[in-house]
């Protein structure tokens, strides 16, 4: 991991709802001092801004699962009136989307928002950027200037200017978007200069992931704002994740990002917990709730693993501290990630070996292992929370079981094909796996 690039920082919030810093490292430009802040979660709602009670609701939910800032979308002006009575009912800052209309900014400043967001492709007269800009340092709000690959494509003159534009970056793949990016931005953050306004956070989104990569490296070694990181239009949850994480892993690891959103075509709360879940990966936030670790599965397994993953992941949303918890298919892998788990188990024939930080606390049958798993979660959490015992910590080696005693079938078994088969496994839905 590269150390995070050190930039401005801007300040998004306020004492009742709370304040999130987004970047830091450098000097702001009145001279105050900054450190970097842990990455923050961003998301936005997906429903109508002025259906205030969906509205204010949704906006809840997303910061009870996790998001340190919720973005709403304001294209009318019944959208910023709404903005009046749901800011005094969240929690969480909230920043308004504005495109085209440079009055809905205006208005939801005076609502009260904690952040605005313009997009240089569709606000750009001059003037209106200046009222905007006025308005946000009055009230020492920052400004996000989002230069999205879909709205800042010139479609007049396109192919001239893809071939002036293009040369500046001819060795990159994408180089004419590169350049207009980049483009857009030092002439329009040059309006924001001349108005002495430096609270502002920078994002250039795209669909392409290689795109992303290379325009927010481009744009990290030129401008010292945060960066709001991001695919956008992503797709569908199950190829936008390695769409989206493809791309922003790999600026994170080189130190670049301050703030993410991840954006699907599905309910945003995936959005939270995924982009949760990319950062507490690469160690850039501290985890909150458990870490659950479990195989994949192979033909050497003998229970019905998928599903009591499933069930150990849904009923372990009840523990709060980030307990390590490894489940794990047979005793081939188990003891090692049992060993390095604070609680583990790990398969055998039709029956689960349970540990607490290496010390096997029970051996019981299939049936058994979800409740003596989470049974043995709940007490460790409890133990760690009276000072009894602390997270990490392993207190004995593991002594694998014997494969053929305890586990019921073994490496014999297992080797000449003779273990028990289940005839009756179903994997998410989809039968026919018994034979295993
Ligand atoms: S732990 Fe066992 S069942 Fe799971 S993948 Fe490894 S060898 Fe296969």
């Amino acid at each position: 991991m590269t150390p995070r690039r050190p930039t401005r920082q801007i300040v998004v919030g306020d004492d009742r709802v709370g304040i999130v810093r987004i970047g830091g490292g450098k000097p702001n430009n009145d001279g105050t001092p900054t450190t970097a802040a842990p990455v923050s979660v961003q998301t936005m709602t997906a429903g109508y801004t002025h259906d205030i009670d969906k509205c204010a609701a949704e906006i809840n939910k997303l910061a009870a699962g996790g998001a340190d800032i919720v973005r709403v979308a304001v294209p009318e002006k019944k959208d910023t009136e709404a903005l009046k009575e749901i800011l005094p009912r969240v929690q969480v800052p909230i920043v308004a989307d504005v495109h085209f209309h440079f009055q809905r900014a205006l208005e939801a400043v005076e609502a009260g928002v904690h952040k605005i967001r313009l997009n240089p492709g569709n606000i750009n007269d001059r003037k209106q950027v200046i009222d905007v800009i006025q308005a946000c340092k009055a009230r020492r709000l920052p400004i996000r200037v989002g230069v999205n690959e879909g709205s800042i494509i010139e479609r007049k003159d396109k192919q001239k200017r893809m071939k002036e534009l293009g040369a500046v970056f001819s060795e990159q793949k994408h180089g004419y978007l590169l350049a207009i990016m980049i483009t857009k931005l030092e002439e329009y953050l040059d309006i924001f200069y001349e108005q002495d306004f430096y609270d502002v956070a920078i994002s250039a989104k795209s669909m392409d992931a290689q795109v992303v990569i290379d325009a927010y490296t481009e744009i990290s070694k030129r401008f010292d704002h945060p960066l709001h990181l991001g695919v956008t239009h992503a797709g569908p949850k199950e190829t936008g994740c390695i769409r989206s994480i493809a791309a922003l892993s790999a600026l994170l690891c080189n130190g670049i990002g301050d703030t993410v959103r991840i954006s699907y075509a599905n309910d945003p709360i995936y959005e939270v917990q995924d982009g949760l879940e990319l950062l507490w990966s690469l160690g850039l936030r501290e985890r909150k709730g458990v870490d659950l670790i479990a195989c994949p599965t192979c033909g050497r397994i003998q229970v019905d693993l998928f599903t009591l993953v499933q069930d150990v992941r849904k009923q372990l949303q009840a523990i709060e501290l980030p307990i390590k918890v490894a489940v794990m298919g047979c005793i081939v892998n188990g003891p090692g990630e049992a060993e390095g788990a604070d609680v583990a188990v790990f398969a055998g024939d039709r029956r689960g070996i349970i540990y607490v930080q290496g010390e096997k606390v029970a051996n019981v049958t299939e049936e058994e292992i979800l409740p003596r798993l989470m049974h043995e979660c709940r007490e460790f959490e409890a133990k760690v929370k009276r000072g009894e015992a602390k997270l990490g910590e392993k207190k004995v080696d593991i002594i694998p079981p014997d494969p053929i005693g305890e586990l019921g079938s073994g490496f014999e078994k297992i080797a000449g094909g003779n273990v028990e088969q289940l005839h009756t496994l179903t994997v998410g839905g989809v039968g026919g796996v018994g034979g295993r």
